[in-house]
């Protein structure tokens, strides 16, 4: 147990065990959860978290990339008060679902039309669904270590035991979580993210079943790892040679260029799924492409695919998601790759001093720290990273005042500032100076 952790979250220790009555393990997202316990928050605003104890964090999660403005972002908040004094969630249509759609559809190129859902499990659900109506298969490939939510046709290969030698044809689908049901996986083909042998042997072999590849741009919860150079045009490429639809899961890599990862590496998705930062803090999913697949959403069609949601494209996160993107410029997008650029030469420069088996992968604001000696490039080896020094290099990093995610993700918002940089790497050099002298 980390002493220091226990000694300065006394009041969060005692709410944890209480919400333990009600709530299995005192949590309700899995991702909140570590040992010995998460703190619990009271306030937060910009960049900055104040736990149950009094102490302040600057928040590197930003909920899992969701708060790419930081907290309770005055013109959003501004907006969201306005909006939420005119109307609760209405089941008819509103002016803002069209004037976000319209955004997005013109940033992302590929997204000629777009539909809106309440969280980015339901986004690549919906986007799966469409996919199969259109193609008339069912089958589709993801990638080892691949997230796409919690929905079960995606619940497969995301943290499964590692599999070594002739692995590369062989790879079964495993369910990440107890209570999937094992018959789902004769629809499911896995394959090691940035190999696209392995997606043509599988294309080879099964594409008269497949409806689609989805693939996450950058890898997110496996650890950002980015995509090798032509990985994501090869995808393309094979998809267009195959007859199956390219679905590029960007829940977190929107916040990476105007155009998402697309406009990024210059590769269009056939569908697009999207979450988070589209929201503006607030629950969201969409997803979107092509209007000759999007069509087989149309209530005037026979046979039309279902989607509603009762919160779909309420008043309030498209207010929030408007304003959230229009907040996200080029400009500010160009601010937030030389925040992150800053960071990561400053933690680099410390993990060289002290001579840490670590490496760093990172695109634009969104960066990881692992402990392997090379930069990982797919689920392999990225699960090579030890699981003990992230854990206490996480906990460390709380009494530094430094919140990022215990799988050492960081996720920069526009909320901060050189010195909120500068006063991370500071932290984190005392952390690794400590971690130097027990490893
Ligand atoms: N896809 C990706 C790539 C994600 O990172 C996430 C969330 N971390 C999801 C889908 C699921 O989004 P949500 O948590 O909003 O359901």
């Amino acid at each position: 147990a980390n002493q220091r952790y226990l000694n300065r979250t006394k009041n969060s220790e005692v709410r944890h065990k209480a919400a333990q009555q009600f709530m299995p393990g005192g949590v309700t997202r899995f991702t909140t959860f570590h040992r010995p316990y998460p703190v619990t928050i009271i306030r937060a605003e910009g960049p900055e978290l104040h736990d149950a104890d009094g102490n302040r964090y600057l928040d590197f999660i930003n909920n899992y990339g969701s708060l790419i403005h930081g907290h309770a972002h005055p013109t959003i908040v501004r907006l969201v008060q306005r909006a939420v004094e005119s109307a609760s969630a209405v089941s008819a249509s509103i002016p803002e679902q069209m004037e976000l759609a319209q955004l997005l559809c013109k940033r992302v190129a590929s997204v000629e039309q777009i539909r809106f859902c309440n969280s980015g499990t339901e986004a690549t659900m919906f986007a799966i669904r469409a996919a199969r109506a259109f193609t008339g298969k069912s089958g589709f490939i993801k990638m080892e270590g691949g997230y796409h939510g919690l929905h079960d046709a995606v619940e497969f290969s995301i943290s499964p035991p590692l599999v070594t030698g002739e692995r590369k044809n062989t790879l079964e689908p495993i369910p990440t979580s107890s209570g999937i049901s094992h018959n789902l996986a004769r629809d499911i083909y896995i394959a090691p993210f940035n190999d696209t042998h392995a997606i043509e042997n599988i294309l080879l072999e099964k594409a008269q079943e497949i409806a689609a590849i989805i693939v996450e741009p950058v890898m997110g919860v496996a650890g950002i790892i980015p995509p090798l150079p032509g990985y994501l045009a090869e995808l393309r490429r094979l998809a267009d040679k195959y007859g199956v639809l390219l679905i590029f899961d960007e829940v977190q890599t929107l916040r990476l260029h105007p155009g998402g990862a697309q406009g990024l590496y210059h590769v269009e998705a056939d569908l697009t799924a999207m979450a988070k930062i589209i929201g503006g803090g607030f629950p969201v999913g969409a997803f979107g492409g092509r209007a000759d697949i999007m069509s087989v959403f149309d209530p005037n069609q026979p046979g039309h695919v279902s989607h509603g949601g009762t919160f779909s494209g309420n008043n309030i996160t498209m207010t929030a998601g408007i304003a959230s993107m229009q907040l996200l410029d080029k400009e500010a997008i160009d601010r937030l790759e030389a925040l992150s650029s800053r960071l990561e030469k400053g933690l680099s420069h410390v993990i060289q001093k002290y001579n840490i088996p670590a490496a760093i992968t990172r695109v634009g604001s969104m960066l990881n720290v692992h402990f392997t000696k090379l930069p990982p490039i797919d689920y392999t080896t990225a699960h090579a990273t030890s699981k003990e020094l992230g854990t206490l290099v996480h906990l460390e990093l709380m009494n530094y005042g430094i919140f990022a995610s215990p799988r050492g993700t960081w996720y920069l918002s526009t909320a901060m500032a050189d010195s909120h940089i500068d006063e991370t790497i500071s932290g984190f050099s005392e952390v690794m100076q400590k971690i130097s002298r027990v490893i």
